[in-house]
């Protein structure tokens, strides 16, 4: 089992023959200097780009939660992540940031960057993206409110032509007591920069 990626090198070899029929079929010679190796190389990318299949959220997490020292609201701007879209299997990538309001439990920046990983490294769209980061923290924390922004841009849509190449794609979630509460949804926009009124 490889540590980096959770697969076996059985398959990855599997995944890397079928990179080989890929480079084949395009009217590539897959035999070319160049590309003997890159089967193998690919192969393994997409391993790593769809690890967190492999993982799990407990583990991620290991109990490195903390008592609220007494936050109101605990705001994490600017997470990075990449990701693939899974309707053309290209990246899109940028930014997550989170607002949530903890009850007893707060959990630590670098935790927190881990749980994004876990749901960017796999197929995805960004609206559920954007919701399974919501959800987990509300579940794990048992947090009284998430809110997630996640602002991306993707290679689908850029290297088809279809969108400006400056043109950023921006979701929103949220959840427990940001439904009812427009200011504390304003603060958090406000504190991260956005002043997107239009949520
Ligand atoms: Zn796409």
């Amino acid at each position: 089992m490889d540590k980096e990626t959770g697969l076996s090198e059985e398959t990855i070899a599997e995944i890397a023959a079928h990179y080989e029929a890929i480079i084949r079929l395009i009217g590539e010679d897959s035999a070319r200097e160049g590309l003997i190796k890159t089967p193998m190389r690919a192969a393994r990318a997409l391993a790593f780009a769809t690890r967190g299949y492999r993982q799990d959220a407990d583990e991620i997490i290991n109990d490195a939660l903390f008592e609220n020292d007494g936050s109101r609201i605990i705001i994490v701007k600017d997470i990075e992540f990449h990701s693939l879209c899974e309707h053309h299997i290209l990246p899109f990538f940028g930014t997550v940031s989170v607002g949530y309001i903890p009850d007893e439990k707060t959990i630590g920046l670098s935790k927190l960057a881990r749980l994004v990983d876990f749901y960017a490294r796999r197929l995805q769209v960004q609206e559920r993206l954007t919701h399974q980061i919501c959800h987990i923290i509300e579940e794990k924390l048992g947090a009284k409110g998430v809110i997630v922004s996640c602002t991306a841009s993707h290679l689908c849509m850029r290297m088809r032509g279809v969108e400006k190449q400056s043109a950023a794609t921006t979701t929103v979630d949220w959840s427990g007591e940001f439904d009812n509460r427009p200011d504390l949804r304003a603060e958090f926009f406000r504190s991260i920069g956005t002043t997107n009124s239009g949520f």
